[in-house]
């Protein structure tokens, strides 16, 4: 084992998919940093729900009580700090922070996640994760059966449109524009009482985060309980890009599934690398990537 690297996997991030990822290392006694800059993209969200056990958590608690439980592992180290460069050596690789530190590992993990590219609409930004949501899953339980809105237009509008309508039958799909629904869609959005509204929002009237109504460039309000929105993303980091890891047409870094990236001995887990934006789905990927990673030290070694 070569001495100038001391870890085995240095984890980028250290939210959902890197301490789950983590937890698995540790457990099998690897020498494990986690470099975390602190930034998980539900950091607006007042509570996160749908993961088992910790349902209605608030999402920094969730992340607390699993750094709490890592500290019984001695060979998992947490460490505050941004990753700005990466590079390969022979015996793994070497990453610096902004802070001026080094750390070296056999393997590195990409947990970084995403960045959402909140639309320029006053109000959006502060309303978001509180009544501008991403997701129905995380947090449409909480509003079902009250006004709605969906922000969305042509193929992925309509199907976000229908998804919402599960969770009420009281739904507005604001295209923010001239419609591109075929005229297909819009007829079955009628048929299911959906109405189309193609005035632009100029404005998120709220209070606190919490969503009182959308103005339209008509001059109309439209009094809602939430607005369901997906928004533009792009990834937090660009190190696995400037390591020649491949991505997606969507964005996302391409990874087999059991997280190893194109680019030998960087693997990659959580949102970075996945279409389902779960809390769940992150541990478990991290999960996933830190077995795997576990496997292929032992495939090195034995
Ligand atoms: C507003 C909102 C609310 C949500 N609510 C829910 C919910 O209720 N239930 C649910 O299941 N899911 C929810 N989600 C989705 C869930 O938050 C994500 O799926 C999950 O956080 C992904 O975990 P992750 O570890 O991949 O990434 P993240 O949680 O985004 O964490 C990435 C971590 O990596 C760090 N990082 C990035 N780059 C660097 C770098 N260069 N150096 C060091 N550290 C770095 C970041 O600072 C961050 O701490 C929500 C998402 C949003 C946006």
């Amino acid at each position: 084992m070569p001495s100038d690297f001391p870890y085995d996997v240095l984890i980028i991030g250290g939210s959902a998919a890197g301490l789950s990822a983590a937890t698995t290392l540790g457990r099998a006694r690897r020498r494990v940093l986690v470099l975390d800059a602190g930034q998980p993209c539900n950091r607006p969200a007042p509570h996160s729900h749908g993961f088992l056990t910790r349902d209605g958590m608030p999402p920094a608690q969730l992340t607390a009580v699993a750094r709490e439980q890592l500290g019984t592992y001695p060979t998992v180290v947490l460490q505050a700090g941004i990753a700005v460069r990466a590079e390969a050596h022979a015996s793994g690789y070497r990453v610096t922070t902004a802070e001026g530190a080094t750390y070296a590992a056999r393997k590195l993990l990409l947990a970084t996640g995403l960045h959402d590219e909140l639309p320029l609409i006053p109000g959006f930004a502060e309303c978001w994760g509180r009544s501008v949501l991403h997701c129905p899953y995380c947090h449409g339980y909480e509003v079902h059966s009250q006004p709605l809105g969906v922000l969305g237009n042509g193929d992925a509008g309509f199907e976000f449109a229908r998804l919402i309508h599960q969770w009420s039958p009281d739904v507005r799909l604001f295209t923010n524009g001239p419609t591109t629904l075929t005229a297909e869609q819009t007829a079955l959005l009628t048929v299911h009482g959906i109405e189309v509204i193609e005035a632009r929002i100029t404005a998120i009237a709220h209070e606190a985060g919490q969503l009182h109504h959308v103005e339209l460039a008509a001059g109309s309000r439209v009094p809602l309980r939430a607005l369901f929105a997906r928004v533009p993303f792009r990834q937090s980091s660009d190190l696995g890009a400037r390591l020649g890891c491949e991505l997606t047409e969507t964005g996302l870094l391409r990874c087999d599934e059991f997280g190893r990236t194109t680019v030998p001995g960087v693997y990659a887990a959580g949102d970075n690398s996945s279409p389902l934006r779960q809390l769940m789905a992150a541990a478990a990927s991290g999960m996933k990537a830190g077995a795997f990673i576990n496997h292929d030290l032992i495939a090195a070694d034995f």
